[in-house]
């Protein structure tokens, strides 16, 4: 069965850089979801498009069609005050209140109470190099399809803003260092241990 619309597709897969070094992968839990939803990038869909359960791809994706290219006006500094009750700590990832509405921000560099932050998405820039694996390819159910989502494990884990996977993550200072992660995908079904299909970890080790 092919890859269209609607299908729900399950897939494994590994991304990398250029440099080789592993930003994301499914590490054994394959990814699910419907395909044409706009859960993954849409470039990455439409590369998978056609394609059927068994296949292998490689599939290498420039900034433009990934997450753009970096853009310096969107590293700034900052009050620490925007942080409000949150401790801005170097390399982790919040959500702010900007001018420019609800952004993303790694902190790069805290100077007082000054705090520079970078606003591009963690893989600006990058190319993002994918090995894919698919392993099935199915008819949504009538809930699925109902809901316009994958149900991986045969029900709804739609919880929705719960989340914290990657880039809309607000810190909130708690244990462990799940640092984040984002591919376009979210994987919370509400278990205990580390996000699974987190990616990308921000080791922005200043510029
Ligand atoms: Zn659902």
């Amino acid at each position: 069965m092919k890859i269209q619309s609607k299908r729900v597709v399950s897939i494994s897969y590994v991304l990398k850089d250029d440099a080789g070094n592993v930003l994301d992968e499914s590490a054994g839990e394959e990814l699910v979801y419907m395909h044409g939803t706009g859960r993954l990038l849409d470039s990455l869909e439409q590369k998978l498009e056609g394609h059927e359960a068994g296949e292998k791809l490689s599939v290498r994706l420039t900034p433009e069609e990934a997450y753009g290219v970096r853009d310096a006006d969107k590293v700034r500094t900052v009050k620490r005050a925007l942080f409000e009750d949150l401790e801005p700590e170097v390399g982790a990832a919040y959500s702010l209140e900007t001018d420019q509405g609800m952004q993303t921000a790694v902190v790069v560099k805290i100077e007082g109470d000054d705090v520079t932050i970078d606003m591009n998405h963690p893989l600006a820039g990058m190319n993002l190099n994918f090995e894919i694996a698919i392993d099935e390819v199915r008819e949504p159910t009538a809930e699925e399809l109902k809901h316009g989502h994958a149900h991986p494990h045969g029900h709804c884990e739609d919880d929705d803003d719960d989340d914290g996977c990657c880039c809309h993550h607000h810190h909130d200072g708690d244990d462990d260092d799940h640092d984040h992660c984002c591919c376009g995908h979210h994987h919370h079904d509400g278990d205990d241990d580390d996000h699974d299909h987190c990616c990308h970890h921000h080791h922005h080790d200043g510029e």
